[in-house]
């Protein structure tokens, strides 16, 4: 009975889709998620606790957030023509784009190996999903190839991450300028991992009305508030705000994030020790013989196991309690891939000391 409603009734599209699985990571030294290890500092969280105190939860959030907004647009310095738009995290800000510029007829498009939610927000509102492929070797972009698909399937909007996820690697500005000048709808540079590199597309913001830049708080250090932005041209902002929820962050999110705009340097902090300890993995897993590694500009590392070997380490790794996520059987530039995030000091150690011994 149930069966038959669901097939009769539930969109095809959504009944041909499987649920965005997250492992179980209990008692695991989780490295499989991008988080950043630290957590708020001890100093600080007394005056965090305070500031929450004084929140009405029985009364709906700001709106527009404005408080939050200001404090964003003063860290950016942001032109005033810029404008800016929050989501209930950067994957929220995927969908009011899926939902603003969606239809049968509409493509979104990115480049792959590419962030998986990309492809999965596209199905699930309706819009075909289009690709390319970047060089299989160092993962940059193929401009050749990528212009003619874009001329050819004339998508809605093109998602680049940069620094990229999953390989870690990034883009140029002038290969994005290239890519601008030829996107007829949006150009999205997704800079989710932009605390842990020095690269940024928000020049481009005013040279080209129709680029846009998205941020989030998680890779940073606050994953669980679920907060993230788009940076783009007012004309475009005010048409998203009219498929935005309009209480889409709530009233705990907007302040908590607030109060962490005002200790930002303490963030920054954390996420230059990140890079530091980046560099530290790069180079223990380059050392490893038997793995093939790429440089990373986010807080990430991207190596392939030996041939036919990449689910069974990540399998082998998961029996020792250390979760990382393994990319085979997804992109076919990925087999016997795996992806480790930068977590604390001691974590990276139990990950590469295990690793070395499950390699020998
Ligand atoms: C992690 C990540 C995000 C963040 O999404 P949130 O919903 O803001 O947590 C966005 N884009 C990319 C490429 C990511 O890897």
């Amino acid at each position: 009975m149930t069966a038959g409603r669901i097939r009769k009734w539930l969109r095809p599209a959504v009944a041909d889709m499987a649920a965005y699985k997250v492992a179980d990571a209990s008692g695991m030294v989780k490295l499989d998620a991008m988080e950043n290890p630290y957590g708020l500092p001890l100093e600080l969280r007394a005056a965090w606790a305070d500031r929450l105190q004084q929140i009405s939860v029985n009364r709906y959030p700001d709106p527009a957030a404005t408080d939050l907004k200001r404090a964003l647009r003063e860290q950016l310095d942001l032109p005033t023509e810029s404008g800016l738009i929050l989501g209930n995290g950067s994957d929220e800000i995927i969908q009011m784009l899926a939902i603003a510029l969606g239809g049968e007829d509409r493509a979104m498009m990115s480049l792959e190996p590419a962030f998986v939610m990309y492809q999965l927000i596209a199905r699930m509102n309706g819009l075909r999903y289009i690709s390319t492929d970047l060089q299989q070797d160092d993962f940059s972009i193929d401009l050749p190839a990528t212009l003619k698909v874009i001329e050819a399937q004339q998508p809605a909007v093109v998602f680049v991450a940069n620094p990229n996820n999953p390989t870690g690697n990034i883009h140029e500005l002038d290969v994005l300028r290239k890519l601008a000048e030829a996107v007829p709808g949006l150009l999205v540079v997704d800079e989710a991992y932009e605390p842990f590199t020095d690269m940024t597309a928000l020049p481009l913001l005013a040279e080209y009305e129709h680029v846009m830049v998205m941020r989030t708080v998680s890779k940073m250090g606050l994953a669980g508030l679920r907060l993230g932005y788009l940076l783009g041209h007012n004309a475009w902002i005010d048409q998203l705000e009219k498929v935005r929820l309009p209480y889409n962050i709530n009233v705990l999110s907007q302040h908590a994030t607030t109060f962490a705009l005002e200790h930002l340097d303490i963030f920054e902090e954390q996420a230059m020790r990140i890079r530091a300890d980046r560099q530290k993995v790069f180079a223990a897993l380059q050392a490893m013989p038997a793995l093939q590694v790429w440089h990373s500009e986010a807080n990430f590392i991207l190596f392939r196991a030996p041939q036919g070997q990449g689910t069974v380490l990540y399998e082998q790794l998961k029996q020792h309690r250390v979760l990382i996520k393994s990319l085979s059987g997804g992109h076919p530039y990925l087999e016997d891939c795996l992806r480790v995030t930068i977590g604390s000091g001691e974590e990276n150690q139990q990950f590469l000391e295990t690793l070395q011994h499950l390699l020998h």
